[in-house]
């Protein structure tokens, strides 16, 4: 009999970080989610019993809190999905620049700061993961996004150098780039360029979100957790600093 392990997944309350986590759980594993503290968040994790652990993740004293926290609650800490995430669209010459500070600080240092104190965790795990969520605009870029597109080029750094220096630590660390996901992140994307642009939802969705990809449809949150659910699984041993990508032909052009 060994322990189920136990896993902290950042944006857990929404999108792709609720769906990892339902999905993890039913894996069996034990699953914390970290989320901004806020009623509806504690309610979403209460509702799919998910331990809530509230941090402000553009914070450094909340990073390592929330670690410290999991470990308290749970007994240790094995796999680390580094999710969270925001969207912000403007032209670099109107990019409001705290923006910029708080991007950066959600979608790349958060990452590094709680791999950096989940460390030890990991390392005793025998069985550790940290999974970066990254995003196919970890590769590519689009305009009117240069915040996230640098954090999400910066993710894939990080994960190729952690991956490099867990593999004596016995853990591993990867990336997921996924395309379009219908979240609630896209769809305010959607409504927002929609009334910009002048179109439908509709062809917002199939003329310029998936103008590029080969499969005109979105992924379902539940498309990006599967993935995720192997990378965490026993199987993938062997797999380290690898970006995967999930990304609908996007990038095969
Ligand atoms: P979402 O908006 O549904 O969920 C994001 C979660 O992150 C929310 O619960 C939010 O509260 C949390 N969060 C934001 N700022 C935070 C902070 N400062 N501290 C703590 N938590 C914070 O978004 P989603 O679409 O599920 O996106 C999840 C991840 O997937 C993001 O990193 C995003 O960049 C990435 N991604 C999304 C898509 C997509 O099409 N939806 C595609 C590629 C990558």
């Amino acid at each position: 009999f060994s322990a189920p392990r136990v896993a902290l997944v950042t944006g857990g309350t929404s999108g792709i970080g609720l769906a990892i986590s339902q999905r993890l759980q039913r894996d069996g594993l034990q699953v914390a989610v970290l989320d901004l503290d806020r009623p509806s968040a504690r309610e979403v994790a209460a509702a799919h019993s998910l331990s809530f652990i509230g941090a402000d993740l553009s914070q450094r004293a909340d990073c390592q809190r929330a670690v410290q926290e999991t470990v308290a609650a749970l007994g240790g800490l094995d796999v680390l999905v580094n999710n969270a995430g925001f969207q912000h669209i403007d032209p670099i010459a109107e990019f409001p620049e705290d923006v910029w500070d708080t991007m950066l600080h959600v979608l790349l240092t958060a990452p590094f700061l709680l791999s950096k104190y989940a460390w030890p965790h990991l390392t005793r795990s025998g069985q550790g993961r940290i999974v970066n969520i990254a995003s196919i605009h970890g590769h590519v870029a689009s305009p009117f996004k240069s915040a996230y597109i640098s954090a999400k080029h910066g993710l894939i750094g990080l994960t190729r150098t952690a991956a490099l220096e867990a593999g004596e630590q016995g853990f591993t660390v990867n990336a997921i780039c996924p395309g379009y996901v219908r979240t609630p992140l896209v769809e305010n994307q959607i409504a927002d360029q929609a009334r910009t642009r002048g179109l439908t939802p509709q062809d917002v969705e199939q003329k310029v979100m998936l103008e590029p990809a080969a499969i005109k449809q979105l992924l379902s949150p539940e498309d990006v957790a599967a993935l995720a659910s192997y990378v965490v699984s026993p199987a993938a041993w062997g797999m380290t600093g690898a970006v995967l990508d999930l990304d609908l032909g996007w990038t095969a052009r």
